[in-house]
């Protein structure tokens, strides 16, 4: 995990303490990222572990400030198995404009059934209130969300497959953004938007529809 989180400095997608990354383990607690401590120095044994209710079982440090995020995820969605949050620029530049991420490119079927990724409303970070609307805005099917003045979340089987998920994330939210600043987006129908999430089927990747 501590590996996971040095593989987001590396891609850009954090920088110093923000973001973090926690999975789930088959006992059902979730080993966490400490609070402020820089990914660059973070070593295993740094890892704080919580149970459901986000209580530290273990570890010298003090659970990241998100940790209410993660575990309400965990408890909302049965099958996930990691999360992943940044504060990765052009996601969280469309975050801060309040806007969601309609089907504009075909990938996004890759991230949500539907191809829209969509905003959870504001609330202080590290509150209650915030996990709710996470979960709220994850439902029981997507895989990514936008946190309103805030960031970005994603959810996957693995820490491989959310990170995965964040990079295309802030891919596809750098392409709206620049498509909105040049004109008026061309969005996919819910027609095509099928097409292509059964053509995913066939690549052999996970259906996007799969709540995981
Ligand atoms: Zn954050």
């Amino acid at each position: 995990m501590s590996r996971t989180a040095r593989r987001m400095v590396a891609s850009g997608l954090v920088t110093g303490t923000s973001g973090n990354v926690t999975v789930r383990t088959p006992e059902g607690d979730v080993p966490i990222t400490p609070s402020g401590l820089d990914y660059e120095v973070l070593e295993p044994e740094d890892v704080v572990r919580v149970d459901p209710e986000g209580r530290p079982l273990e570890g010298s440090l003090k659970p990241s400030s998100e940790t209410p995020m993660h575990v309400g995820i965990y408890r909302s969605r049965l099958r996930v198995g990691a999360v992943v949050h940044t504060h990765a620029r052009c996601a969280t530049t469309l975050a801060c404009l309040g806007w969601e991420i309609p089907p504009v490119h075909y990938m996004l079927t890759a991230l949500s059934g539907d191809g829209w990724v969509p905003l959870a409303p504001y609330a202080a970070y590290g509150s209650e209130e915030l996990a709710g609307h996470v979960s709220k805005a994850l439902g029981e099917s997507r895989q990514v969300c936008l946190l309103q003045n805030h960031g970005t979340i994603a959810v996957g089987k693995s820490t491989e497959e959310a990170l995965h998920r964040t990079v295309i994330l802030e891919e596809m939210a750098e392409i709206y953004y620049r498509v909105r600043i040049a004109g008026e987006p061309i969005l996919l129908t819910p027609e095509q938007v099928a097409e292509v999430a059964a053509k995913i089927v066939d690549y052999g990747q996970s259906k996007p529809s799969d709540a995981s």
